[in-house]
């Protein structure tokens, strides 16, 4: 469970997010959606805590983590430019989690194992990303945040660097995936189609702030303001 407790983000005199109160449940799938620029990675990156706040508190499962340092949140970062260490092989990059965490070499080979079955990794283990596809490479990113079994995966945009063909397959796996690990997923997005068809609910924000939260219906049948509505393409 994660709560947003008036979450605020200052760079300079410039605001960014602003007064953010959400509150997401176990086993959710929400989207932060939203135009460029409107701080959904600032947001979301908070919540991981690579950035610090200007005002409010992130609670998950009740314990105040604001100043707590990432690795210590039980949330797991999946980045837009997926952030694998190119000299490393796919192997170790799955298991670079467990290794920092001090685990045996033979708990770091099974967890990677049945992580990588589950992907659809296996027979890539022994490469390194640079000889991996767009996807395959979307796909390790995932493997890397799902071996710490993290209370909740964030997510920036990770179907970006894919082609249209293959953002559409992966929307339908990372559904499926949600539902077997049923595990919370943050999840942002500019774009409203992957918002529409993945979220359990979308919490849309425009200049830092939310303008609406709820189920895509609720967003699309009953936009709360004119932004609501340009941005779902509600009919008038
Ligand atoms: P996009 O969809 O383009 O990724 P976003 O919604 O993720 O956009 P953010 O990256 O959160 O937007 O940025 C929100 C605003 O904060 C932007 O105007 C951005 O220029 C500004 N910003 C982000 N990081 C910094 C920083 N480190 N220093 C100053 N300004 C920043
Ligand atoms: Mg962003």
């Amino acid at each position: 469970r994660i709560r947003l407790d008036g979450v605020s983000k200052r760079f300079g005199t410039t605001p960014v997010v602003q007064d953010v109160n959400l509150d997401i449940a176990d086993g959710e799938f929400l989207v932060l959606l939203g135009p460029s620029g409107c701080g959904k990675s600032t947001l979301l990156r908070m919540i991981a805590g690579l950035e610090s706040l200007s005002t409010g508190r992130i609670l998950l499962d009740d314990v105040d983590v604001t100043a707590t340092p990432p690795r210590h949140r039980d949330v797991a970062m999946v980045f837009q430019s997926y952030a694998l260490y190119p000299h490393l092989t796919v192997a170790k990059n799955i298991g670079f989690p467990l290794r920092t965490r001090g685990r045996s070499r033979q708990q770091i080979r099974e967890k990677v194992t049945d992580v990588a079955t589950a992907l659809g990794l296996i027979e890539h283990l022994d490469r390194r990303p640079g000889a991996l596809s767009g996807g395959q490479r979307q796909r390790v990113a995932l493997a890397r945040a799902m071996v710490r079994e993290p209370g909740a995966f964030l997510m920036d945009e990770p179907l970006s660097n894919l082609d249209a063909a293959l953002r559409s397959a992966t929307r339908t796996e990372l559904t499926s995936l949600h539902r077997r690990l049923a595990t919370t997923f943050l999840y942002v997005t500019h774009d409203q189609v992957e918002a529409m068809t993945m979220a359990s609910r979308i919490a849309l924000l425009n200049g830092g702030r939310v303008e609406q939260v709820g189920t895509p219906s609720e967003l699309y049948d009953a936009p709360r303001s004119t932004f609501v509505a340009a941005f779902l393409g509600s009919p008038p």
